[in-house]
């Protein structure tokens, strides 16, 4: 977390949006030439991808180096101008996450993440990887999706989940209108492939590169665990299967090849000195305690809950989902400040107030229940003051779970404290460096002489090549530099 709050309404935006449903109309798939029920104008579409990737810029964030960015945005156009829809707004976005993961909202807005870029291996790869996103554009399943999604919504009478207005009110989900466009079934996926070759071959890239994108997330998903493939594993199944088919699909394809672009090096380069697997400067987990040295401080989650560290927030989940605590940046400049807006929120109703000082930093309480008609809360809310910030923390649960977790909730808020570990103060990311192979060698002799911050197998699969494979002499090699 390092960015103001923004708070986001996740089930409110959702609302508002259901309203579209009126406009029911059946249209022509724009890629595939078929009818099929629609629920969106065009107009309607661009302008809901435009509110999520508001949302996502914020809660997610961009990775901060514009030359990447406008390398990535010039191929994604390259790739869109050749789609069924190259008038929609596109855009093409790096996302600062470790994982590994590609994603796109209807309207044209696509994003991939610094984890996939420093995974891949090739121009012609990423261009694989944007095509099948742009293919879920065109194909509109975004909009399909949100229409089905809005269906079983409405079906449910928009029940407020709990789990839901805990998540919202809490800002864990801040992405969660988003969020519900990234499910698609096997057909959409496969559509996916097969659109993505096709724009990648009319852009004149080798299509014999794409299978490679699948080699690399089965590698992602057996090295690194799957925690790293959050979408591309649950929603872009099996990456085995469907490999084999998109070699099928690429050995039928007309054509000769092998003067296609594939730009190795030229990709590459552009990843030096990218950030490498989590950026610890933007805090990070010791146990269940939180340390963030930029804004030098540290608290102490509940053990044995769920953590999760977002741009805006840092929060923790109970395992019986009924309770959260998190700790995020408030706009005020004083405590005082920051409760008074707090509390102007409808569905609020303050309780006891106390100012009682955080290890020696001023600090103001109130007891609070909330309630929108359908659900109720209970919680404490503390600010404090910290490095001329102020701190918003906040502990929230269902009444009951409230009433005998009250004591352990609060004494979490109460262990914000100041960071004076120097070490972890001193903390650095890991960095991808390319190394010119001066003479040929193997992966393992390489390690040796450029040792790397990561195992072997990590190396390997980011390099797309087995640890005794020898190398030529001139290759360019990735390796991960701690804290260069
Ligand atoms: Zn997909």
């Amino acid at each position: 977390m390092f960015q103001r709050n923004a708070p986001v309404r996740g089930l409110a935006a959702l609302l508002a949006l259901s309203a579209l449903l009126f406009h029911t109309s059946c249209s022509v798939n724009p890629a595939t030439g078929k009818q099929q029920l629609a629920f969106y104008s065009e107009a309607e579409e661009i302008k809901l991808g435009k509110e999520s990737d508001e949302e996502i810029v914020a809660s997610v964030g961009l990775y901060d180096d514009p030359e990447l960015q406008a390398y990535v945005e010039g191929l994604g156009q390259q790739l869109a101008a050749r789609s069924e829809r190259p008038n929609l707004p596109w855009s093409f976005k790096v996302v600062d996450d470790p994982a590994v993961n590609a994603f796109a909202l209807p309207g044209g807005y696509v994003y991939v993440t610094r984890g996939l870029l420093s995974h891949m291996g090739s121009e012609a790869e990423v261009s694989g990887v944007l095509g099948h996103e742009i293919g879920h554009v065109t194909a509109r399943h975004g909009v399909n999706q949100a229409s089905k999604q809005m269906l079983a919504m409405l079906g449910l009478g928009v029940a407020a989940l709990l789990d839901e207005d805990l998540a919202e009110w809490a800002g864990v989900a801040s992405v969660g209108l988003g969020l519900l466009f990234l499910k698609y079934g096997r057909d959409d996926e496969r559509q996916a492939d097969d659109l993505g070759l096709r724009y990648m071959t009319r852009a004149g890239y080798d299509p014999r590169e794409m299978p490679g994108v699948f080699t690399v997330l089965q590698g992602v998903e057996t090295v690194e665990g799957a925690g790293r493939l959050p979408n591309w594993l649950s929603t872009h199944p099996d990456p085995g299967a469907r490999r084999e088919r998109i070699q099928q699909e690429v050995a039928a394809l007309p054509g000769d090849f092998s003067t296609a672009t594939v730009n190795r090096d030229g990709y590459l380069r552009q990843l030096d000195g990218m950030v490498f697997g989590d950026n610890p400067r933007e805090g990070f987990f010791a146990g269940n305690a939180f340390l963030h040295p930029e804004m030098r401080f540290r608290f102490e989650f509940p053990a044995g809950w769920e953590t999760s560290n977002e741009k805006t927030s840092v929060s923790a989940s109970a395992p019986s989902d009924d309770a959260v605590v998190t700790v995020s940046l408030a706009e005020e400049a004083t405590p005082e400040d920051a409760a008074e807006t707090f509390f102007a929120e409808d569905g609020l109703t303050q309780g006891d107030v106390w100012d009682k000082g955080i290890h020696g930093l001023p600090a103001t309480w109130s007891r609070f229940d909330f309630s929108d008609g359908e659900s109720e809360l209970s919680g404490t809310v503390a600010f404090v003051r910290h490095d001329g910030k102020v701190f918003q923390l906040l502990a929230l649960a269902t009444p009951d779970q409230w009433k005998s977790s009250r004591r352990d909730l609060e004494n979490a808020l109460a262990s914000f404290s100041r960071l004076d570990d120097a070490k972890a103060l001193n903390v650095k990311p890991r960095h991808l460096r390319l190394v010119k192979l001066p003479r040929e060698m193997t992966l393992q002799e390489f390690d040796k002489q450029y040792p790397s911050a990561v195992k072997m197998e990590i190396l390997a699969l980011i390099n797309h090549v087995q640890p005794g494979e020898r190398l030529p002499a001139g290759t360019l090699v990735k390796r991960v530099q701690e804290g260069g």
